[in-house]
Protein backbone atom coordinates (compact mmCIF):
# COMPACT_ATOMS: atom_id res chain seq x y z
CA UNK A 1 0.00 0.00 0.00
CA UNK A 2 1.44 3.64 -1.05
CA UNK A 3 2.70 5.21 2.42
CA UNK A 4 2.46 8.54 0.50
CA UNK A 5 2.73 12.00 2.41
CA UNK A 6 6.17 11.69 4.24
CA UNK A 7 9.70 12.40 3.23
CA UNK A 8 9.10 10.16 0.12
CA UNK A 9 6.36 13.25 -0.88
CA UNK A 10 8.72 16.44 -0.08
CA UNK A 11 12.22 14.49 -1.72
CA UNK A 12 9.63 14.71 -4.78
CA UNK A 13 9.10 18.40 -4.51
CA UNK A 14 12.19 19.49 -3.47
CA UNK A 15 13.39 17.17 -6.10
CA UNK A 16 10.99 19.13 -9.06
CA UNK A 17 12.25 23.01 -7.61
CA UNK A 18 15.96 21.24 -7.62
CA UNK A 19 16.55 19.95 -10.80
CA UNK A 20 14.00 20.76 -13.14
CA UNK A 21 12.50 24.31 -11.38
CA UNK A 22 9.70 24.15 -11.31
CA UNK A 23 7.60 25.32 -8.62
CA UNK A 24 4.54 23.05 -8.92
CA UNK A 25 3.62 19.78 -9.54
CA UNK A 26 0.96 19.52 -12.17
CA UNK A 27 -2.77 17.85 -12.62
CA UNK A 28 -1.87 14.58 -11.32
CA UNK A 29 1.54 14.93 -11.89
CA UNK A 30 2.40 14.56 -7.60
CA UNK A 31 -0.26 11.83 -7.21
CA UNK A 32 1.57 9.32 -9.79
CA UNK A 33 5.08 10.40 -8.40
CA UNK A 34 3.48 9.49 -4.81
CA UNK A 35 2.00 6.27 -6.19
CA UNK A 36 5.49 4.96 -8.08
CA UNK A 37 7.71 6.36 -5.37
CA UNK A 38 5.75 4.40 -3.05
CA UNK A 39 6.34 0.93 -4.86
CA UNK A 40 3.07 0.90 -6.95
CA UNK A 41 2.36 0.46 -10.10
CA UNK A 42 0.38 2.64 -12.74
CA UNK A 43 -0.50 3.31 -15.91
CA UNK A 44 -1.00 6.82 -16.66
CA UNK A 45 -3.23 8.34 -20.09
CA UNK A 46 -2.13 11.99 -20.29
CA UNK A 47 -2.82 14.10 -23.49
CA UNK A 48 0.29 14.61 -25.25
CA UNK A 49 2.33 17.76 -23.32
CA UNK A 50 0.81 16.87 -20.21
CA UNK A 51 3.85 16.33 -18.41
CA UNK A 52 4.80 12.76 -18.35
CA UNK A 53 7.76 12.24 -18.24
CA UNK A 54 7.98 13.64 -14.60
CA UNK A 55 5.72 11.16 -13.44
CA UNK A 56 8.98 8.61 -13.98
CA UNK A 57 12.22 10.83 -14.11
CA UNK A 58 11.24 12.31 -9.69
CA UNK A 59 10.64 8.45 -9.02
CA UNK A 60 14.11 7.61 -10.79
CA UNK A 61 15.98 10.35 -8.86
CA UNK A 62 14.22 9.92 -5.64
CA UNK A 63 14.09 6.05 -5.00
CA UNK A 64 17.73 4.35 -4.87
CA UNK A 65 18.66 2.54 -7.97
CA UNK A 66 18.66 3.46 -11.84
CA UNK A 67 15.12 3.92 -13.73
CA UNK A 68 15.37 2.35 -17.21
CA UNK A 69 13.18 4.26 -19.81
CA UNK A 70 11.86 2.17 -22.15
CA UNK A 71 11.18 4.16 -25.50
CA UNK A 72 10.44 3.49 -29.19
CA UNK A 73 12.07 6.70 -30.10
CA UNK A 74 15.57 6.02 -30.79
CA UNK A 75 15.97 9.06 -32.60
CA UNK A 76 15.38 11.00 -29.79
CA UNK A 77 17.41 9.26 -26.97
CA UNK A 78 20.43 11.82 -27.91
CA UNK A 79 18.26 14.30 -27.36
CA UNK A 80 16.53 13.44 -24.36
CA UNK A 81 19.60 12.87 -22.34
CA UNK A 82 21.36 15.71 -23.53
CA UNK A 83 18.27 18.15 -22.03
CA UNK A 84 19.01 15.98 -18.97
CA UNK A 85 22.24 16.18 -18.37
CA UNK A 86 21.58 19.95 -19.03
CA UNK A 87 20.24 19.43 -15.82
CA UNK A 88 22.58 17.88 -13.90
CA UNK A 89 20.70 13.96 -14.33
CA UNK A 90 23.72 11.43 -14.66
CA UNK A 91 21.51 9.80 -17.98
CA UNK A 92 22.76 7.36 -20.27
CA UNK A 93 21.27 5.23 -23.45
CA UNK A 94 21.90 2.32 -25.04
CA UNK A 95 20.74 1.64 -29.04
CA UNK A 96 21.89 0.24 -31.64
CA UNK A 97 23.26 4.08 -32.59
CA UNK A 98 26.09 3.32 -30.57
CA UNK A 99 29.60 1.92 -31.06
CA UNK A 100 30.49 -1.19 -28.56
CA UNK A 101 32.61 1.50 -26.48
CA UNK A 102 30.24 3.72 -26.12
CA UNK A 103 27.87 1.01 -25.36
CA UNK A 104 30.99 -0.38 -22.64
CA UNK A 105 30.81 3.24 -20.83
CA UNK A 106 27.36 3.15 -20.14
CA UNK A 107 26.82 -0.15 -19.20
CA UNK A 108 30.19 0.52 -16.80
CA UNK A 109 28.14 3.36 -14.85
CA UNK A 110 25.20 1.82 -15.01
CA UNK A 111 26.69 -1.12 -12.90
CA UNK A 112 28.51 1.38 -10.62
CA UNK A 113 25.38 2.64 -9.90
CA UNK A 114 25.88 5.79 -11.23
CA UNK A 115 23.30 6.26 -13.70
CA UNK A 116 19.96 8.06 -12.60
CA UNK A 117 18.42 6.90 -16.18
CA UNK A 118 19.01 4.78 -18.41
CA UNK A 119 17.34 5.01 -22.02
CA UNK A 120 16.53 1.72 -23.91
CA UNK A 121 14.67 0.50 -27.22
CA UNK A 122 12.72 -2.34 -26.55
CA UNK A 123 14.10 -4.93 -29.12
CA UNK A 124 17.39 -4.38 -26.98
CA UNK A 125 15.47 -5.22 -23.64
CA UNK A 126 14.18 -8.51 -25.28
CA UNK A 127 17.94 -9.26 -25.61
CA UNK A 128 19.50 -12.17 -22.68
CA UNK A 129 23.03 -9.89 -22.72
CA UNK A 130 20.66 -6.78 -21.66
CA UNK A 131 18.72 -8.47 -19.36
CA UNK A 132 21.69 -9.81 -17.47
CA UNK A 133 23.26 -6.51 -17.05
CA UNK A 134 20.03 -5.13 -15.86
CA UNK A 135 20.14 -7.98 -13.10
CA UNK A 136 23.71 -7.31 -12.06
CA UNK A 137 22.88 -3.46 -11.36
CA UNK A 138 20.31 -1.71 -9.16
CA UNK A 139 16.76 -0.86 -10.67
CA UNK A 140 14.10 1.79 -9.00
CA UNK A 141 11.67 1.82 -11.58
CA UNK A 142 10.82 0.85 -15.12
CA UNK A 143 8.64 3.28 -17.28
CA UNK A 144 7.54 2.37 -20.54
CA UNK A 145 7.01 4.79 -22.65
CA UNK A 146 4.48 5.19 -25.76
CA UNK A 147 2.45 2.32 -24.26
CA UNK A 148 0.21 1.90 -26.73
CA UNK A 149 2.56 0.66 -29.17
CA UNK A 150 1.41 -2.44 -27.50
CA UNK A 151 -1.53 -2.14 -28.93
CA UNK A 152 -2.28 -4.60 -32.44
CA UNK A 153 -4.93 -2.24 -33.28
CA UNK A 154 -3.07 0.73 -33.30
CA UNK A 155 -0.57 2.13 -35.98
CA UNK A 156 2.11 2.59 -33.34
CA UNK A 157 2.48 -1.47 -33.11
CA UNK A 158 5.96 -2.47 -32.30
CA UNK A 159 5.84 -6.52 -31.40
CA UNK A 160 8.90 -5.82 -28.98
CA UNK A 161 6.70 -4.07 -26.89
CA UNK A 162 5.09 -7.57 -25.94
CA UNK A 163 8.01 -9.05 -24.17
CA UNK A 164 7.40 -6.49 -21.78
CA UNK A 165 5.73 -8.25 -19.83
CA UNK A 166 8.54 -10.41 -18.77
CA UNK A 167 9.75 -7.48 -16.40
CA UNK A 168 6.73 -8.30 -13.88
CA UNK A 169 7.57 -11.53 -13.40
CA UNK A 170 11.93 -11.04 -13.36
CA UNK A 171 11.80 -7.84 -11.38
CA UNK A 172 8.36 -8.23 -8.94
CA UNK A 173 9.75 -5.89 -6.54
CA UNK A 174 10.70 -2.63 -8.94
CA UNK A 175 7.42 -0.64 -10.01
CA UNK A 176 6.66 -0.36 -13.32
CA UNK A 177 4.92 2.98 -15.00
CA UNK A 178 3.18 2.54 -18.37
CA UNK A 179 2.25 5.94 -19.75
CA UNK A 180 0.75 7.14 -23.27
CA UNK A 181 -1.21 9.77 -24.87
CA UNK A 182 -3.89 7.38 -26.66
CA UNK A 183 -6.93 6.95 -24.40
CA UNK A 184 -9.17 4.77 -25.96
CA UNK A 185 -10.70 2.65 -23.16
CA UNK A 186 -9.98 -0.55 -25.76
CA UNK A 187 -6.09 0.25 -25.58
CA UNK A 188 -6.29 1.43 -22.20
CA UNK A 189 -7.42 -2.35 -21.73
CA UNK A 190 -4.92 -3.76 -23.64
CA UNK A 191 -1.61 -2.05 -21.58
CA UNK A 192 -3.09 -3.27 -19.00
CA UNK A 193 -3.30 -7.03 -20.08
CA UNK A 194 -0.74 -7.42 -22.54
CA UNK A 195 1.98 -5.71 -20.17
CA UNK A 196 0.80 -7.49 -17.28
CA UNK A 197 -0.11 -5.05 -14.56
CA UNK A 198 -3.67 -6.34 -13.24
CA UNK A 199 -2.61 -4.08 -10.15
CA UNK A 200 -1.44 -1.27 -11.39
CA UNK A 201 -3.56 2.16 -10.11
CA UNK A 202 -4.62 4.07 -13.33
CA UNK A 203 -4.46 7.38 -13.76
CA UNK A 204 -6.41 9.51 -16.81
CA UNK A 205 -6.08 13.16 -17.17
CA UNK A 206 -8.45 15.43 -18.82
CA UNK A 207 -7.48 14.95 -22.60
CA UNK A 208 -9.49 18.20 -23.65
CA UNK A 209 -6.64 20.98 -25.09
CA UNK A 210 -7.98 23.59 -24.98
CA UNK A 211 -5.82 25.81 -26.60
CA UNK A 212 -5.92 23.87 -29.86
CA UNK A 213 -8.65 25.08 -32.08
CA UNK A 214 -10.02 22.46 -34.02
CA UNK A 215 -11.09 23.34 -37.99
CA UNK A 216 -12.19 21.13 -40.78
CA UNK A 217 -12.51 22.91 -44.49
CA UNK A 218 -14.00 21.50 -47.10
CA UNK A 219 -10.91 20.60 -49.68
CA UNK A 220 -10.80 22.15 -52.67
CA UNK A 221 -7.64 23.16 -53.57
CA UNK A 222 -5.30 21.90 -50.85
CA UNK A 223 -2.15 23.09 -51.60
CA UNK A 224 -3.71 26.64 -51.73
CA UNK A 225 -5.79 26.43 -48.93
CA UNK A 226 -3.05 25.78 -46.90
CA UNK A 227 -1.17 28.77 -48.42
CA UNK A 228 -3.77 30.77 -47.25
CA UNK A 229 -4.04 29.72 -43.81
CA UNK A 230 -0.69 29.69 -43.02
CA UNK A 231 -0.15 33.71 -44.56
CA UNK A 232 -3.53 34.57 -42.84
CA UNK A 233 -2.56 32.83 -39.43
CA UNK A 234 0.30 31.07 -38.83
CA UNK A 235 3.29 33.27 -41.10
CA UNK A 236 6.72 33.03 -39.90
CA UNK A 237 5.13 30.08 -36.99
CA UNK A 238 6.96 26.53 -36.69
CA UNK A 239 3.97 23.83 -37.48
CA UNK A 240 3.62 20.41 -38.93
CA UNK A 241 1.80 19.93 -42.57
CA UNK A 242 0.86 16.16 -42.56
CA UNK A 243 0.41 14.24 -45.94
CA UNK A 244 -0.80 10.50 -46.79
CA UNK A 245 1.79 9.78 -49.72
CA UNK A 246 5.52 10.48 -49.86
CA UNK A 247 5.14 11.66 -52.71
CA UNK A 248 2.39 14.54 -51.64
CA UNK A 249 5.14 15.06 -48.82
CA UNK A 250 7.53 16.06 -51.54
CA UNK A 251 5.18 18.09 -53.32
CA UNK A 252 3.66 19.97 -50.71
CA UNK A 253 6.96 21.02 -49.59
CA UNK A 254 8.37 22.06 -52.72
CA UNK A 255 5.05 24.49 -53.31
CA UNK A 256 5.34 25.75 -50.08
CA UNK A 257 9.05 27.00 -50.22
CA UNK A 258 8.34 28.04 -54.15
CA UNK A 259 6.05 30.18 -51.94
CA UNK A 260 8.11 31.57 -49.48
CA UNK A 261 7.51 29.44 -46.86
CA UNK A 262 10.42 27.54 -44.78
CA UNK A 263 9.61 24.16 -45.50
CA UNK A 264 11.50 20.83 -45.33
CA UNK A 265 9.70 16.92 -46.14
CA UNK A 266 10.00 14.24 -43.81
CA UNK A 267 9.28 10.38 -44.62
CA UNK A 268 10.56 7.17 -44.25
CA UNK A 269 11.87 7.12 -48.09
CA UNK A 270 14.66 9.99 -47.43
CA UNK A 271 17.58 8.56 -46.05
CA UNK A 272 18.22 8.60 -42.02
CA UNK A 273 20.78 11.84 -42.71
CA UNK A 274 18.58 13.95 -44.01
CA UNK A 275 15.28 12.91 -41.57
CA UNK A 276 17.89 13.55 -38.62
CA UNK A 277 19.08 16.54 -39.94
CA UNK A 278 15.53 18.42 -40.39
CA UNK A 279 14.24 16.71 -37.66
CA UNK A 280 17.11 18.75 -35.82
CA UNK A 281 16.58 22.03 -37.71
CA UNK A 282 12.75 21.99 -36.76
CA UNK A 283 14.00 21.18 -33.03
CA UNK A 284 16.55 24.07 -32.95
CA UNK A 285 15.22 26.85 -35.38
CA UNK A 286 12.18 29.70 -35.41
CA UNK A 287 9.32 29.08 -37.50
CA UNK A 288 10.66 25.64 -39.52
CA UNK A 289 7.10 23.99 -40.99
CA UNK A 290 7.69 20.42 -41.62
CA UNK A 291 5.71 18.44 -44.30
CA UNK A 292 5.79 14.92 -42.96
CA UNK A 293 3.82 11.40 -43.64
CA UNK A 294 3.05 9.98 -40.13
CA UNK A 295 6.33 8.44 -39.66
CA UNK A 296 7.31 12.24 -37.90
CA UNK A 297 6.10 13.68 -34.72
CA UNK A 298 6.05 10.63 -31.79
CA UNK A 299 8.03 12.00 -29.19
CA UNK A 300 9.10 15.41 -30.21
CA UNK A 301 9.00 18.14 -27.87
CA UNK A 302 8.40 21.16 -29.03
CA UNK A 303 6.54 23.62 -27.79
CA UNK A 304 6.10 26.22 -29.92
CA UNK A 305 4.71 24.12 -32.66
CA UNK A 306 1.78 26.69 -33.43
CA UNK A 307 -0.28 24.67 -36.05
CA UNK A 308 -0.53 20.83 -37.00
CA UNK A 309 -2.36 20.85 -40.67
CA UNK A 310 -3.66 17.38 -42.19
CA UNK A 311 -3.88 17.72 -46.25
CA UNK A 312 -5.49 13.64 -46.38
CA UNK A 313 -7.36 12.54 -43.66
CA UNK A 314 -6.12 10.52 -40.65
CA UNK A 315 -7.29 6.62 -40.56
CA UNK A 316 -8.60 7.00 -36.83
CA UNK A 317 -9.44 9.59 -34.14
CA UNK A 318 -6.95 8.55 -32.04
CA UNK A 319 -4.51 9.27 -35.37
CA UNK A 320 -5.82 12.54 -35.47
CA UNK A 321 -6.19 13.20 -31.36
CA UNK A 322 -2.25 12.37 -31.30
CA UNK A 323 -1.04 14.00 -34.04
CA UNK A 324 -3.17 17.33 -33.81
CA UNK A 325 -1.93 17.02 -30.22
CA UNK A 326 1.99 17.71 -30.85
CA UNK A 327 0.49 21.95 -31.17
CA UNK A 328 0.61 23.85 -28.70
CA UNK A 329 2.59 21.54 -25.53
CA UNK A 330 3.29 25.75 -24.48
CA UNK A 331 -0.31 26.31 -23.59
CA UNK A 332 -0.53 29.00 -25.76
CA UNK A 333 -3.01 29.42 -28.61
CA UNK A 334 -2.53 26.82 -31.38
CA UNK A 335 -4.14 25.65 -34.66
CA UNK A 336 -5.63 22.37 -35.60
CA UNK A 337 -6.51 22.50 -39.53
CA UNK A 338 -7.74 20.02 -41.95
CA UNK A 339 -8.79 19.61 -45.18
CA UNK A 340 -11.26 17.53 -45.94
CA UNK A 341 -13.38 16.26 -48.99
CA UNK A 342 -15.09 13.52 -50.95
CA UNK A 343 -11.81 11.89 -52.18
CA UNK A 344 -10.43 11.39 -48.82
CA UNK A 345 -13.13 9.06 -48.13
CA UNK A 346 -12.78 7.22 -51.13
CA UNK A 347 -8.99 6.84 -50.84
CA UNK A 348 -9.48 5.62 -47.43
CA UNK A 349 -12.05 3.15 -47.90
CA UNK A 350 -10.19 1.51 -50.78
CA UNK A 351 -7.21 1.31 -49.17
CA UNK A 352 -9.12 -0.50 -46.42
CA UNK A 353 -10.41 -2.95 -48.90
CA UNK A 354 -8.02 -3.33 -50.85
CA UNK A 355 -5.47 -3.96 -47.70
CA UNK A 356 -3.81 -6.60 -46.10
CA UNK A 357 -5.57 -8.41 -43.02
CA UNK A 358 -7.79 -10.51 -42.25
CA UNK A 359 -11.81 -10.06 -42.10
CA UNK A 360 -12.25 -8.81 -38.22
CA UNK A 361 -9.01 -6.69 -38.97
CA UNK A 362 -10.68 -4.91 -42.10
CA UNK A 363 -13.97 -4.07 -39.63
CA UNK A 364 -11.95 -2.38 -37.35
CA UNK A 365 -10.37 -0.21 -39.64
CA UNK A 366 -13.80 0.76 -41.23
CA UNK A 367 -15.12 1.40 -37.57
CA UNK A 368 -11.94 3.96 -37.53
CA UNK A 369 -12.60 5.68 -40.60
CA UNK A 370 -16.64 5.90 -39.64
CA UNK A 371 -15.63 7.41 -35.72
CA UNK A 372 -13.13 9.93 -38.14
CA UNK A 373 -15.96 10.82 -40.75
CA UNK A 374 -18.20 11.10 -38.01
CA UNK A 375 -15.89 13.97 -36.63
CA UNK A 376 -15.70 15.79 -40.01
CA UNK A 377 -19.00 15.33 -40.98
CA UNK A 378 -20.63 16.94 -37.52
CA UNK A 379 -22.63 19.87 -37.24
CA UNK A 380 -22.03 19.92 -33.29
CA UNK A 381 -19.04 20.69 -31.29
CA UNK A 382 -15.55 19.07 -32.23
CA UNK A 383 -14.22 18.76 -29.38
CA UNK A 384 -17.28 17.61 -27.39
CA UNK A 385 -17.36 14.79 -29.87
CA UNK A 386 -13.32 14.48 -29.77
CA UNK A 387 -14.10 13.88 -25.53
CA UNK A 388 -16.94 12.07 -26.04
CA UNK A 389 -14.60 9.39 -28.23
CA UNK A 390 -12.21 9.29 -25.46
CA UNK A 391 -15.15 8.87 -22.51
CA UNK A 392 -15.10 11.93 -21.23
CA UNK A 393 -17.39 14.73 -20.64
CA UNK A 394 -17.55 17.93 -22.61
CA UNK A 395 -19.43 20.77 -21.83
CA UNK A 396 -22.68 20.74 -23.22
CA UNK A 397 -22.76 24.19 -23.95
CA UNK A 398 -19.78 23.79 -26.58
CA UNK A 399 -16.25 24.98 -25.75
CA UNK A 400 -16.15 28.44 -28.44
CA UNK A 401 -12.95 27.06 -30.33
CA UNK A 402 -13.63 24.99 -33.00
CA UNK A 403 -15.12 25.74 -36.38
CA UNK A 404 -18.43 24.28 -35.39
CA UNK A 405 -18.69 26.12 -32.46
CA UNK A 406 -17.78 30.05 -33.79
CA UNK A 407 -19.48 29.23 -36.94
CA UNK A 408 -22.25 26.50 -36.62
CA UNK A 409 -22.93 24.87 -39.83
CA UNK A 410 -26.05 25.18 -41.08
CA UNK A 411 -28.07 22.00 -41.96
CA UNK A 412 -30.58 20.95 -44.77
CA UNK A 413 -33.14 18.35 -45.24
CA UNK A 414 -30.94 16.47 -47.53
CA UNK A 415 -33.73 13.43 -48.25
CA UNK A 416 -34.75 14.54 -52.37
CA UNK A 417 -30.89 14.72 -53.05
CA UNK A 418 -29.95 11.60 -51.28
CA UNK A 419 -32.50 9.92 -53.13
CA UNK A 420 -31.25 11.51 -56.87
CA UNK A 421 -27.96 10.22 -56.10
CA UNK A 422 -28.90 6.61 -55.13
CA UNK A 423 -31.58 6.04 -57.40
CA UNK A 424 -28.69 7.14 -59.88
CA UNK A 425 -26.73 4.18 -59.07
CA UNK A 426 -29.87 1.61 -58.78
CA UNK A 427 -30.72 2.61 -62.33
CA UNK A 428 -26.98 2.43 -63.61
CA UNK A 429 -26.66 -0.68 -62.36
CA UNK A 430 -30.39 -2.17 -62.79
CA UNK A 431 -31.15 -0.93 -66.32
CA UNK A 432 -27.37 -0.94 -68.16
CA UNK A 433 -25.17 -3.72 -65.47
CA UNK A 434 -23.15 -0.74 -65.31
CA UNK A 435 -20.72 0.99 -61.94
CA UNK A 436 -19.40 4.12 -61.77
CA UNK A 437 -17.72 6.75 -59.79
CA UNK A 438 -18.20 9.79 -57.91
CA UNK A 439 -17.63 11.96 -60.81
CA UNK A 440 -20.22 10.69 -63.37
CA UNK A 441 -22.80 10.10 -61.17
CA UNK A 442 -22.12 14.00 -60.31
CA UNK A 443 -22.57 14.71 -64.30
CA UNK A 444 -25.06 12.90 -64.80
CA UNK A 445 -27.18 14.47 -62.13
CA UNK A 446 -26.00 18.11 -63.35
CA UNK A 447 -27.11 16.52 -66.74
CA UNK A 448 -23.55 17.40 -68.46
CA UNK A 449 -22.91 15.50 -71.81
CA UNK A 450 -19.46 15.25 -71.08
CA UNK A 451 -17.34 13.13 -73.53
CA UNK A 452 -17.75 10.06 -70.67
CA UNK A 453 -21.49 10.67 -70.55
CA UNK A 454 -22.35 10.36 -74.65
CA UNK A 455 -20.01 7.58 -74.78
CA UNK A 456 -22.27 5.75 -72.47
CA UNK A 457 -25.56 7.16 -73.11
CA UNK A 458 -26.01 8.13 -69.69
CA UNK A 459 -27.94 11.16 -71.68
CA UNK A 460 -30.78 8.76 -71.99
CA UNK A 461 -31.40 8.00 -68.37
CA UNK A 462 -34.01 9.31 -67.23
CA UNK A 463 -32.31 10.59 -64.12
CA UNK A 464 -29.96 12.70 -66.56
CA UNK A 465 -30.28 16.39 -65.27
CA UNK A 466 -32.74 16.06 -62.61
CA UNK A 467 -30.17 17.59 -60.21
CA UNK A 468 -29.94 21.09 -61.47
CA UNK A 469 -31.14 22.74 -58.00
CA UNK A 470 -27.09 21.85 -56.66
CA UNK A 471 -23.95 22.73 -58.69
CA UNK A 472 -21.26 20.21 -58.53
CA UNK A 473 -19.36 20.95 -55.41
CA UNK A 474 -22.96 20.12 -53.58
CA UNK A 475 -23.50 17.30 -55.31
CA UNK A 476 -20.05 16.08 -54.04
CA UNK A 477 -20.66 17.09 -50.56
CA UNK A 478 -23.79 14.87 -50.56
CA UNK A 479 -22.00 12.28 -52.43
CA UNK A 480 -19.44 12.41 -49.53
CA UNK A 481 -21.59 12.89 -46.72
CA UNK A 482 -23.48 9.80 -47.98
CA UNK A 483 -20.87 7.65 -47.81
CA UNK A 484 -19.63 9.31 -44.23
CA UNK A 485 -22.99 8.15 -43.28
CA UNK A 486 -23.08 4.98 -44.35
CA UNK A 487 -25.56 4.98 -47.16
CA UNK A 488 -23.33 4.24 -50.17
CA UNK A 489 -20.67 2.47 -50.02
CA UNK A 490 -17.14 2.54 -52.57
CA UNK A 491 -15.81 -0.85 -54.10
CA UNK A 492 -13.20 -1.91 -56.54
CA UNK A 493 -10.02 0.25 -57.25
CA UNK A 494 -12.22 2.60 -59.54
CA UNK A 495 -14.13 3.65 -56.55
CA UNK A 496 -17.13 2.76 -57.71
CA UNK A 497 -19.87 3.71 -55.75
CA UNK A 498 -22.78 1.16 -54.80
CA UNK A 499 -25.52 0.54 -52.30
CA UNK A 500 -25.08 -0.97 -49.00
CA UNK A 501 -27.97 -2.42 -46.57
CA UNK A 502 -29.14 0.91 -45.01
CA UNK A 503 -29.54 2.91 -48.70
CA UNK A 504 -33.05 1.09 -48.94
CA UNK A 505 -34.11 2.88 -46.26
CA UNK A 506 -33.61 5.91 -47.90
CA UNK A 507 -35.33 5.08 -51.69
CA UNK A 508 -37.60 3.66 -49.71
CA UNK A 509 -38.57 7.06 -48.27
CA UNK A 510 -38.30 5.22 -44.54
CA UNK A 511 -35.82 7.85 -42.99
CA UNK A 512 -34.85 11.36 -43.58
CA UNK A 513 -31.52 12.70 -44.22
CA UNK A 514 -29.96 15.51 -42.76
CA UNK A 515 -27.11 17.05 -44.12
CA UNK A 516 -24.62 19.55 -43.70
CA UNK A 517 -24.86 22.61 -45.99
CA UNK A 518 -21.22 23.03 -48.12
CA UNK A 519 -19.91 26.62 -48.29
CA UNK A 520 -20.67 27.85 -51.78
CA UNK A 521 -16.84 29.17 -51.75
CA UNK A 522 -14.08 27.96 -52.30
CA UNK A 523 -15.68 26.89 -55.77
CA UNK A 524 -14.76 23.31 -56.38
CA UNK A 525 -13.52 22.47 -59.58
CA UNK A 526 -12.45 19.59 -61.31
CA UNK A 527 -9.11 20.93 -62.49
CA UNK A 528 -8.17 21.77 -59.38
CA UNK A 529 -7.67 17.97 -58.61
CA UNK A 530 -9.46 17.72 -55.56
CA UNK A 531 -7.83 14.93 -54.21
P1 LIG B 1 4.43 14.67 -22.51
O1 LIG B 1 5.56 13.67 -22.47
O2 LIG B 1 3.27 14.26 -21.67
O3 LIG B 1 4.04 15.06 -23.89
P2 LIG B 1 6.37 16.38 -21.31
O4 LIG B 1 6.77 15.51 -20.20
O5 LIG B 1 7.29 16.47 -22.49
O6 LIG B 1 4.92 15.99 -21.82
O7 LIG B 1 6.06 17.84 -20.75
C1 LIG B 1 5.58 18.85 -21.58
C2 LIG B 1 6.17 20.19 -21.19
O8 LIG B 1 5.65 20.62 -19.92
C3 LIG B 1 7.67 20.12 -21.02
O9 LIG B 1 8.23 21.26 -21.60
C4 LIG B 1 7.87 20.06 -19.52
O10 LIG B 1 9.11 20.57 -19.14
C5 LIG B 1 6.71 20.91 -19.02
N1 LIG B 1 6.27 20.53 -17.66
C6 LIG B 1 5.96 19.29 -17.23
N2 LIG B 1 5.60 19.29 -15.93
C7 LIG B 1 5.68 20.58 -15.52
C8 LIG B 1 5.43 21.26 -14.26
N3 LIG B 1 5.02 20.59 -13.17
N4 LIG B 1 5.62 22.58 -14.21
C9 LIG B 1 6.02 23.26 -15.32
N5 LIG B 1 6.28 22.70 -16.52
C10 LIG B 1 6.12 21.38 -16.62
ZN1 LIG C 1 -16.47 23.52 -30.02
Amino acid sequence: APQAHGPADSEALATLHRVFGYDAFRGEQKAIIEHVVAGGDAVVLMPTGGGKSLCYQIPALVRPGTGVVVSPLIALMQDQVDALRALGVNAGFINSTQDFDERRVVEAQFLAGELDLLYLAPERLRLDSTLDLLARGKIAVFAIDEAHCVSQWGHDFRPDYLALSLLGERWPDVPRIALTATATHATHQEITERLHMPTARHFVASFDRPNIQYRIVPKADPKKQLLTFLRQEHEGDAGIVYCLSRKSVESTAEFLTRNGIDAVPYHAGLDARTRAAHQSRFLREDGLVVVATIAFGMGIDKPDVRFVAHLDLPKSVEGYYQETGRAGRDRQPSTAWMAYGLNDVIQQRKLIQSGEGDEAFRRRAQAHLDSMLALCETAQCRRGQLLNYFGQDPDPAGCNNCDTCLTPPETWDGTVAAQKVLSTVVRLQRERGQKFGAVQIVDILLGKRTAKVIQFDHDQLSVFGIGNDLDEGEWRGVVRQLLAQGLLAVEGEYGTLVLTEASGTVLRRERDVPLRKEPKKPAVSRTSGSS
